[in-house]
């Protein structure tokens, strides 16, 4: 039996979900792959009867203040500026906003924001966030990679700023490397990264090489790498250095386009995988950080899949 199997004697967790319909209407373009379908569909995932008992809260707007841990304030206020009244803006060849991106991108980053409140003030066990625009791309000063703002790290720093944190760490399992939260993170021994990530793939970030000040761990992962590789690079390399780091909260950039059905990259997971992995990061959170997680959905570009990994993330934070 496992470690937090024990500890809890099969009681079920409290889990709390944060959404907002805001997430829906960001539109970066039809044939764009992060669509708001992806975001029905992880919702419809959720509607399932056995998730009735899941918590649901409308996410809030993210201050400005939460924002400005992460990003300088001139480069929110450029792409805050920067959404249009009609029509679409292209920040970059991927990255695309529509009149309502700017309120979408606020809340998904609040959405994080709030579920550190909840999570910390022991409201509940655990909290996935279903938001779009992702984040894990966003670089302090680059908005890029269909992602506007830093979700998951703008969440570690205000779990720092409100709450006196002093070890958080972010596992990131979305097949891109998540060069936005490495570059907030780098620098700082206070916070751990850590990818799996298939290799090379975009951005190009995430050789194994880079380290950081000794709080990043990269596992790139060759194109068709498969189940194998990915457990063993997370046991082998991710779980020991996080067990380590000792986090008092952990945080998931949670994408699925790792999925063998992704249309983005090939790295060729099942559904099994992200249940794995979810079991071993909750897991590391009791045993370090009062079994405090929050997930934030990043990529995921199968609608079929997408909806069934998100499902079967959430049912492991649920129920042990
Ligand atoms: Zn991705």
């Amino acid at each position: 039996m496992r470690f937090w199997s024990i500890a809890l004697m099969g009681s079920r967790m409290s889990t709390l979900l944060f959404t907002h319909s805001a997430c829906l209407e960001h539109d970066p373009g039809s044939h764009h792959p992060e669509s708001p379908a992806r975001l029905r569909a992880a919702l419809e995932g959720l509607g399932a009867p056995e998730f009735a008992r899941l918590e649901r809260r409308e996410a809030p707007q993210a201050a400005a203040e939460d924002l400005w841990r992460v990003h300088p304030r001139r480069h929110v206020e450029r792409i805050l500026r920067a959404v249009p009244k009609s029509g679409h803006v292209a920040i970059d060849a991927d990255t695309v906003i529509s009149p309502r991106s700017g309120e979408a991108a606020l809340r998904a980053a609040g959405a994080v924001v709030a579920a550190v409140d909840s999570v910390i003030a022991g409201e509940v066990d655990n909290a996935f966030c279903a938001v779009r625009p992702p984040g894990h791309h966003a670089e302090p000063e680059q908005a890029m990679g269909f992602c506007l703002f830093n979700n998951i790290a703008i969440g570690a720093l205000h779990a720092r700023a409100a709450h006196g944190l002093d070890r958080i760490a972010v596992v990131d399992f979305d097949v891109h490397h998540g060069n936005g939260t490495q570059a907030a993170f780098e620098t700082d021994d206070r916070l751990f990264y850590a990818s799996t990530h298939q290799y090379p793939l975009y951005p190009g970030t995430g050789a194994a090489s880079e380290t950081g000040v000794g709080n990043v761990v990269n596992v790139p992962l060759r194109p068709m790498s498969g189940s194998s590789q990915f457990r063993s690079g997370m046991s082998l390399r991710v779980l020991p250095a996080l067990d380590a780091f000792r986090p008092q909260l952990v945080l998931i950039s949670a994408g699925f386009d790792a999925h063998r059905r992704d249309p983005l990259a090939q790295l060729m997971l099942e559904e099994a995988d992200y249940v794995w992995i979810t079991e071993q990061l909750l897991e590391i959170a009791y045993r370090h950080a009062r079994g405090r997680v929050v997930s934030a959905l990043e990529g995921g570009y199968d609608l079929a899949a997408l909806s069934a990994c998100v499902a079967a993330h959430v049912r492991v934070l649920m129920s042990v």
